[in-house]
């Protein structure tokens, strides 16, 4: 059995550990619980027991769950989103993490600026510029930011970045080093970085959300 309560209170307190050692204040960090296959009972339970944000990486996943949770804490996309779902995006998500390429981001604004919303977004950043990963390349961030900027429908509020697999959480240091001084060079305030296995490097570098699913809610279904 999974006990999601208690698994969250561990990760908080990981957390707070974490930014003590950082003399940084745990309240700066906010928890994204990343409910991607996990049934909304266990959502549920999460959010009963004072989780702050859900993140998912899929529109119709989320839209469901939505449905059925309606919407007690924000909702963060946190996945690869296609152009033809932004619509839906925009009228679902508080939060969109992933905005990946400036064709993405564009209608994101058409469609923010259709509904009369402005969305906040983090812009994804491929910090190892993996083949196999989307996001920006980080000489590429200054130049999209100046475009992003002239784009009403979209609040840019910070970085996000899924660092390379390693094989040890502190492996993933620099990489998250890395995406602090990209951000401090945007003069940015948010710094979406870190997952189960690698959160509390990511709070001792700077990241003020975290991106936590496995460790609170156990592992996912294939
Ligand atoms: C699944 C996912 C997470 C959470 O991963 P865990 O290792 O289960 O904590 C975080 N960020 C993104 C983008 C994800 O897709």
């Amino acid at each position: 059995m999974i006990d999601v309560p208690a698994n969250l209170a561990r990760v908080q307190e990981r957390i707070r550990r974490a930014a003590e050692r950082a003399g940084r204040a745990p309240e700066g960090i906010l928890l994204v619980g990343v409910s991607k296959l996990v049934d909304v009972e266990r959502i549920r339970s999460a959010v009963a027991a004072g989780l702050p944000a859900l993140g998912e990486n899929r529109v119709q996943e989320a839209n469901e769950k939505i449905r059925h949770l309606g919407r007690p804490v924000p909702w963060h996309l946190v996945g690869h989103l296609q152009t033809n779902k932004a619509r839906d995006a925009v009228l679902l998500f508080d939060v969109i993490q992933s905005v990946d390429r400036l064709e993405l981001a564009r209608e994101l604004h058409r469609r923010a600026a259709a509904a009369g919303k402005v969305v906040d977004v983090l812009v994804q950043v491929n910090v190892a510029g993996e083949r196999t990963k989307g996001g920006f390349a980080p000489e590429e961030i200054k130049g999209a930011l100046e475009e992003l900027a002239g784009l009403s429908g979209l609040s840019v509020r910070g970085l996000m970045t899924i660092p390379p697999a390693v094989e040890s959480a502190e492996l993933a240091r620099g990489w998250f080093r890395r995406l602090r001084e990209l951000r401090d060079a945007a003069g940015l305030l948010h710094l979406s970085m870190g997952m189960s296995g690698d959160f509390e490097v990511a709070v001792e570098e700077g990241a003020t959300m975290v991106r936590v699913g496995t460790a609170i809610f156990g592992p996912r279904p294939r």
